[in-house]
């Protein structure tokens, strides 16, 4: 049996996280795999019910179940109250309190999406990276803070274990994909990046196959757009994960694709990249894909099954080459809403699974 938490939270969330549970149940009926679902608030709307945007009777749930499955917090309502009952909260307690620390961007081009990127189809045609940024230490976490009139504080720290942690997850990772790892720091400024660049050095004898690059996080988000096809793995910190990540995933056409997985050492939490698109939410338009393409990664890291995961990500290729596309993304061909994208996507993972069974 698999628990999973169901987190739909704001917006668009819930819309592209039905699309997903959707997937996940369908998966269930045709193979039995034992999924049970619990869903509870988080966010907005948590805010509107309890009064706080991470209630109780939420943490109770995530930490009752195997993994999370979220969709995404915030919007204009919310904008204006403490800095303590923003949504964006909810998403610092809930890594933290699941000890979530790598957190798993794959950024791959999709063959039929390359006319929809902003950038040379030569240059992202074949893109196949990760971006595993660590989520629970850094600038985000570290105390104190502090601000008043004049002055604002904020700390970085990182300690060896978070380090040597998150490293050991890049090189294990590395040793079934391309065994390459780039390491993206800010080591000429901070000894926070001293730090990070002295473990990893030394963790990398014990991987003897495995090729260590250094990059400042400057000059890796420049080569990032020039020549993408080059990375493997991008290893780094919290902040710079978080805008090397944004940055990759622009360069492939839409935020409505990207998928994400954070995994700790008892719980996983996985999540679309985009925010909660208050501008379309409630128009059955958003793009369900992202949320799709992070339930492979569910069934992928959580359950081992890569046939599965792979099947998924197939799924979603063969009906973006069908020409099926949601309003977000520029190309030619058919443009149908979320639900519809969701059936197409199921329809599709089971003739697949139907014909590798026959
Ligand atoms: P956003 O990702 O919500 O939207 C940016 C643009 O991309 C919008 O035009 C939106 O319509 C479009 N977009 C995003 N996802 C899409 C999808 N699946 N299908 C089609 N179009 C999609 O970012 P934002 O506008 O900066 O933020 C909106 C709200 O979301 C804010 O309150 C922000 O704090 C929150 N946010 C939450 C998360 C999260 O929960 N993890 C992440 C980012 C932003």
């Amino acid at each position: 049996m698999f628990k999973i938490a169901v987190l739909p939270g704001d917006g668009i969330g819930p819309e592209v996280v039905e699309e997903g549970v959707k997937l996940l149940r369908a998966l269930d009926r045709e193979l039995n795999i034992g999924f049970v679902f619990e869903t509870a608030l988080i966010g907005g709307i948590a805010v509107d019910n309890y009064g706080i945007p991470f209630p109780e009777d939420t943490l109770k749930t995530v930490l009752n179940s195997d993994m999370v499955l979220l969709g995404a917090v915030g919007g204009p309502k919310w904008d204006n109250i403490e800095v303590s009952k923003r949504p964006e909260q909810a998403l610092l307690a809930l890594r933290k309190n699941l000890g979530v620390f790598a957190n798993i961007r794959p950024v791959k081009s999709i063959k039929p999406l390359i006319s929809a990127s902003p950038i040379k189809p030569e240059i992202i045609d074949g893109v196949d990276l990760i971006i595993l940024r660590e989520l629970t230490g850094g600038i985000y976490f570290g105390e104190p803070k502090y601000r008043d009139r004049e002055k604002a504080i904020d700390t970085l720290v990182y300690n060896r274990y978070e380090i040597e942690r998150i490293a050991r997850v890049a090189f294990k990772m590395s040793l079934s994909r391309r065994k390459k790892i780039t390491s993206v720091d800010k080591a000429n400024i901070l000894e926070s990046s001293r730090l990070w660049r002295e473990v990893v050095n030394e963790m990398s004898t014990d991987y003897p196959d495995v090729m260590i690059d250094h990059l400042y996080v400057d000059n890796c988000a420049m080569q990032l757009v020039r020549r993408p096809k080059d990375f493997d793995i991008i290893l780094t910190e919290n902040m710079f994960g978080d805008i090397l990540s944004d940055e990759a995933g622009a360069i492939l056409g839409s935020l409505g694709m990207l998928p994400s997985a954070s995994l700790g050492d008892k719980y996983a939490l996985y999540e679309p990249i985009h925010g909660s698109a208050p501008d379309i939410a409630g128009k059955g338009i958003a793009n369900p894909l992202a949320t799709i393409l992070t339930v492979a990664l569910l069934l992928r890291y959580s359950l081992n099954r890569e046939d599965l995961a792979g099947t998924v990500e197939k799924a979603v290729e063969e009906i973006l080459k069908e020409g099926y596309h949601t309003a977000d993304i520029k190309m030619d061909g058919k443009v149908v809403g979320t639900k519809e994208m969701g059936d197409l996507i199921v329809k599709k993972t089971l003739e697949i699974l139907e014909g590798d069974m026959r």
